[in-house]
């Protein structure tokens, strides 16, 4: 079996170093991830606001957090003070209460952008994802970094690619509709089954956790 140290160094090994690599934490005791951050590991992501408030606290103060999990707005006012970026939003109206609880200072976030076959996924369409940067003025405190979308789970490569493709297509035509389209910089897709894929259609941000941590367990 191979250790965390290995497998960390196989997947940042994998990666150009232009692409940022978002460890995804959810379920991971807080010692895995101080591990890995004693590693070098900065950036992790955690999907349920009540377990990113408990971990958070017992960890390192310059862990980059990003929320990669469904926000609600009920969770909003727990999650900004914690992460660094929030890559779920999905509504006009999740902005709205990120504006009215970001209590005068900047909060980054990417759009996510429903690009799988399943309907279970969160996201915008291509439409959505217009219209709410038209508004951008509404939202004087949030600063659009980009967008976030997960493929179809499926071992058809050519779907999971085309996806991806359209995703990255999408991501260079809203930039010059972002209020700073120099910050528009993120394109958050790619996980441990599909990160080569993403990679080479454009991604600039991966979040892997299986591949780093080994298979979770959820309790
Ligand atoms: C869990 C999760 C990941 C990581 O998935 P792995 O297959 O373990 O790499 C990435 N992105 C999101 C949104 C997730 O919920």
């Amino acid at each position: 079996m191979s250790s965390l140290a290995e497998r960390f160094a196989a997947v940042q090994a994998s990666l150009p170093p232009t692409v940022t690599l978002v460890a995804v934490s959810k379920t991971r005791s807080v010692a895995e991830i101080q591990a890995l951050y004693d590693l070098g590991q900065r950036d992790f992501g955690e999907n349920y606001p009540q377990e990113l408030r408990n971990k958070a606290p017992e960890l390192p103060q310059d862990i980059r957090w990003h929320f990669i999990g469904h926000l609600q707005r009920s969770n909003v006012k727990h999650v900004l003070p914690l992460a660094h970026l929030v890559h779920g939003i999905d509504s006009a109206k999740l902005l709205d209460e990120v504006e009215k609880r970001a209590g005068g200072k900047s909060v980054e976030v990417l759009l996510q952008i429903h690009i799988a076959q399943e309907n279970t996924k969160h996201g915008l369409d291509a439409q959505e994802a217009e219209t709410v940067l038209q508004a951008h003025q509404r939202w004087p405190h949030v600063v659009f970094r980009g967008l976030m979308g997960m493929a179809t789970f499926t071992e058809d490569t050519a779907v999971v690619s085309q996806e991806f493709r359209g995703l990255a297509g999408l991501f260079e035509r809203l930039k010059a509709l972002a209020p700073t389209p120099e910050d528009f910089d993120t394109l958050s897709m790619g996980m441990s089954g599909d990160a080569p894929l993403a990679i080479a259609s454009g991604s600039t941000l991966v979040r892997v956790g299986t591949a780093i941590f080994g298979t979770r367990i959820y309790p």
